[in-house]
């Protein structure tokens, strides 16, 4: 096992590590920029580096100074969080040059995920039933015509390297798609150093399901059950729960098996995450993978009982996995509310020092935060302030008791999403269940501004 791990982040995922390696006996590094000295991720490491400014160009996505502190300070493996450099297969690949155990999938498949347009043939030839879309990149107004044509319209063009559910771009007529070719090209170069972008059928009102997956470098891969993730805004996530309130065991089995295949043909190690839309027929179509831990991942530990972060590292160390897919069950329900320090009515960031603040604890409750008294919420990062959760016998215990930890939960001197969740919770669709990625559509206040003003952390 290791004995010192170098966490490449900070704010709640920082912190989530390092309650994983505490709990392993491993000591911990945090890194930190000079605008996080005093955040807890900084007070709780056993050891500290600061890594550069604020910026996060230029310390928490800087590879030499993570390197070098992971270096200096003996570490035998670095975690990355999710978001920052989780996705890097450089850092991985640097990381192998170094000696350093990266915790993470192989830089080979970060790099054939990272690429969506990749991953989608390289799923569809795994079996995996992927959405109708283009075999690659679409580089020419001909071609993207041609595509759109043969899909039927509506379409939706999305960068092949892109992420956080920015640069997807609706197409609903041939009239349009030439322009929108060409400005999503152009966003996701300037976005992603990458202009590729790829085309795909645009299903109105799908779910997001995705399924949680561990697999060890002994050829062992396990799938943890879904989480569906449908409540979004602008393609960003906002409430999570496990498991989705419409999957059958026999769906989840089937998904589930052809998901554990599909990881095994390209040789995947370590946690991963397969995104899914299900359309209003019920059919689900791979969307993309993400190779790293996911923001929402507590409410499949919740769920589960296992501690994802904890196999995360026993898998890098070369452990073999301690259970098999039959020992793992789903019980009850749990729910997830991302608390981001953003205006609840225009999401406008809201970075600020938080004055007053409470959090209630009681049965099935779980908190995933940086936050406390007079801490300050740095307008550098993302908003992403609270990972609220709750578990329950059945997913209308996890929602009560969501509605009562809002209720008594208190933060003050910045704004937060909280009086959103608030409201979610208490229309009638959510309640029973009927969700979509359009169900935020009925609070919409404003036309979306171009661009995107959420800072969401990534999916
Ligand atoms: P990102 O990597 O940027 O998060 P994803 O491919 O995971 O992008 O998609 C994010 C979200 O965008 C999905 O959860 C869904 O709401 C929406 N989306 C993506 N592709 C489609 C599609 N083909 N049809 C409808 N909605 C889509």
């Amino acid at each position: 096992m290791f004995k010192k791990i170098l966490i490449a982040n900070r704010g709640e995922i920082a912190l989530r590590v390092i309650c994983a390696a505490r709990e392993l006996g491993i000591k911990t590094v945090a890194v930190y920029s000079q605008a996080d000295e005093h955040q807890l991720h900084v007070r709780f490491a056993d050891e500290v580096v600061c890594i550069g400014p604020p910026r996060s160009a230029e310390s928490y996505l800087n590879v030499p100074a993570i390197i070098s502190a992971a270096e200096i300070t003996g570490c035998d493996a670095i975690h990355p969080g999710y978001g920052f450099l989780s996705e890097s297969a450089y850092l991985a690949e640097v990381c192998e040059a170094c000696h350093i155990r990266f915790i993470g999938p192989s830089p080979h498949v970060i790099r054939l995920m990272g690429d969506k347009a990749r991953a989608r043939r390289a799923m569809k030839k795994a079996g995996v039933p992927i959405l109708p879309g283009s075999d690659g990149p679409v580089d020419s107004e001909e071609r993207g015509l041609k595509v759109a044509k043969e899909l039927g319209y509506p379409v939706i063009i999305k960068a092949a390297n892109g992420g956080g559910g920015r640069g997807m771009r609706i197409v609903r007529t041939p009239a349009d798609l030439a322009s929108a070719l060409r400005t999503a090209t152009r966003e996701a170069q300037a976005a992603f150093g990458v202009g590729d972008v790829y085309i795909e059928k645009y299903v109105e009102g799908p779910r997001h399901i995705e399924f949680q997956i561990l697999g060890d470098h002994h050829g062992n891969v396990v799938h943890l059950g879904e989480r569906e993730c449908s409540i979004q805004r602008r393609h960003q996530k906002l409430i999570e729960e496990a498991p989705s309130p419409v999957f059958t065991e026999r769906q989840r089995k089937k998904l589930g098996g052809i998901v554990v295949d599909a990881a095994k043909a390209v040789q995947y190690t370590n946690a991963g995450t397969f995104e899914f839309l299900m359309d209003q027929q019920g059919n689900t179509f791979f969307i993309e993978a993400n190779t790293r831990l996911q923001v929402e991942h507590g409410v499949t530990e919740l769920v589960t009982g296992i501690d994802i972060v904890k196999e995360q590292i026993r898998i890098a160390a070369g452990e073999k996995l301690s259970f098999k897919q039959g020992d793992i069950e789903i019980r009850g329900a749990a729910i997830e509310c991302r608390v981001n320090a953003e205006d609840p009515v225009t999401f406008a960031p809201s970075p600020g020092v938080i004055n007053a603040y409470s959090v209630p604890g009681g049965p099935g409750v779980r908190i995933d935060t940086f936050a406390h008294a007079d801490c300050t919420v740095s307008p550098y990062y993302d908003s992403l302030v609270a990972k609220i959760m709750t578990h329950g016998r059945d997913r209308t215990e996890a929602i009560a008791r969501m509605k009562r930890t809002l209720d008594m939960t208190v933060v003050e001197g910045i704004k937060t999403t909280i009086p959103v969740h608030k409201r979610i919770l208490e229309e009638a669709d959510f309640v029973a269940g009927r969700l979509s990625t359009a169900f935020m559509d009925r609070f919409a206040v404003e036309k979306p501004a171009a661009g995107g003003s959420s800072l969401a952390a990534a999916g």
